[in-house]
């Protein structure tokens, strides 16, 4: 039966990543593939994360099996950290954790434990997402509906379209939300927009679905998470799925982990049951090694201190790179305003050129991002940014 397939087009991300791997240009730039770069390009491993498993290669003693839920220190120490240890709904019991494979993993299970508390769940991603949310969380059967989000001209959230969006929505249709460090926008809703967003979806009846694969990449650990706290205060029920890969660079580790917030500890207990039971059918359980690292770390106070300091210098990098970049756009004889990047957050940002410059910066200047001009501001760095400017001016200008 096999012959009957037919070939599905390789994601353009890895394609990309592919062509920009046999270009031998002495000055090529990847903007493409959504890992965090230092200034020498190289996605380093953390070194609290290096410490962390030279201490557990000597204190492991097994690699016996775990369980659905992966290891429950983990499951605690990040609901701490993603919650703040303070937190009501941790104090309360009633929030549900699973280590999961990956963000990724986060978000499945919690679309596949979403469309088994209803067949008629529909799910409300913004305009434009992530666009792996659409098969991770519409293969699990939700409905996928969409909010107009970020607006190409105001180069900014149109928020008033967010809002009459989400007015037309259905009580129990949950509402899918970017933590912090939207991807692929960088713009974030501010403080007064999330209290806004919770006052509509409270008055709907609404369910929330956060998405936070970038703490502490924005503006800050506790900072990152304000509209994830702030609607864990308020709703009796949400889900919420983090991610470790970026923000303690585990990306291939696949660590991450997945919330079930419900209004009590008993139907908290009981959505874990469901969860579980949906887990082992899936992948039985989450791998382990990235999620001990993390562990680890969070667990002593001298590598938390060491992993902060430098997810602060990462934070800092990519600011400074934006600030920098809008610097050197403006003294450039370059004629449009880019100072929105200076006021979007994390790795993305689209930089608001067409497909056809996109094409024009890869084929003559060795500069890769996706056709819909997300850039990866981590991929930049000193050297390279004056070379960067005068390719878009060129690309611009022709
Ligand atoms: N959500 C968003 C918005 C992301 O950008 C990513 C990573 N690109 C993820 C979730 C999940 O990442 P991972 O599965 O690698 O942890």
């Amino acid at each position: 039966m096999f012959e009957h397939l037919s070939a599905v087009p390789q994601d353009p991300i890895l394609a990309m990543l592919a062509s920009y791997r046999e270009d031998t240009h002495p000055q090529k730039i990847d903007l493409g593939i959504g890992v965090y770069k230092n200034d020498q390009g190289d996605t380093p491993i953390m070194r609290a994360v290096q410490q962390a498993e030279a201490r557990l290669l000597q204190s492991e003693t097994t690699k016996s099996y775990t369980a659905p839920a992966g290891s429950p220190v983990y499951n605690e120490r990040v609901a701490a950290l993603v919650f703040g240890a303070e937190h009501p709904v941790l104090k309360d019991r009633r929030v549900v954790s699973a280590q999961t494979p990956g963000g990724c993993g986060a978000l499945r299970m919690a679309a596949e434990f979403l469309r088994g508390c209803s067949d008629r769940s529909k799910v409300w991603v913004s305009t434009p997402t992530w666009a792996n949310h659409m098969p991770l969380l519409g293969g699990a059967g939700l409905q996928i509906c969409q909010y107009p989000y970020y607006d190409h001209d105001l180069k900014a959230i149109d928020f008033d379209a967010m809002l009459s969006a989400l007015e037309t929505a259905d009580r129990g249709d949950i509402v899918l939300l970017h933590g912090c460090c939207h991807n692929p926008s960088g713009a974030d809703l501010n403080r007064e927009q999330w209290l806004a967003v919770a006052e509509l979806m409270q008055r709907k009846g609404l369910i929330p679905f956060v998405d936070m694969a970038y703490q502490g990449l924005g503006s800050g650990l506790d900072e990152d998470a304000y509209g994830l706290r702030m609607l864990a205060e308020r709703f009796p029920e949400m889900v919420a799925a983090t991610s470790c890969s970026k923000n303690f660079g585990l990306y291939r580790e696949r660590t991450g982990t997945l919330f079930i917030i419900a209004a009590n500890a008993e139907q908290a207990a009981t959505a874990g049951s469901q969860l579980f039971s949906k887990i082992r059918s899936h992948y039985s359980m989450p791998p382990s090694h990235g999620a001990a690292i993390v562990e680890t770390i969070l667990g002593d106070p001298a590598l938390n201190q060491e992993w902060q300091t430098e997810l602060g210098e990462m934070r800092e990098r990519i600011s400074g790179l934006r600030q920098r970049l809008v610097a050197s756009i403006n003294a450039s004889d370059i004629d449009a305003d880019f100072s929105f990047i200076e006021r979007q957050f994390g790795m993305f940002s689209f930089l608001g050129i067409n497909p056809q410059q996109v094409e024009r910066l890869r084929l003559n200047h060795s500069i890769y991002m996706i056709d819909s001009s997300r850039m990866n501001v981590a991929g930049l760095n000193d050297a390279c940014m004056d070379y960067f400017v005068s390719a878009l001016r060129e690309v611009l200008n022709s």
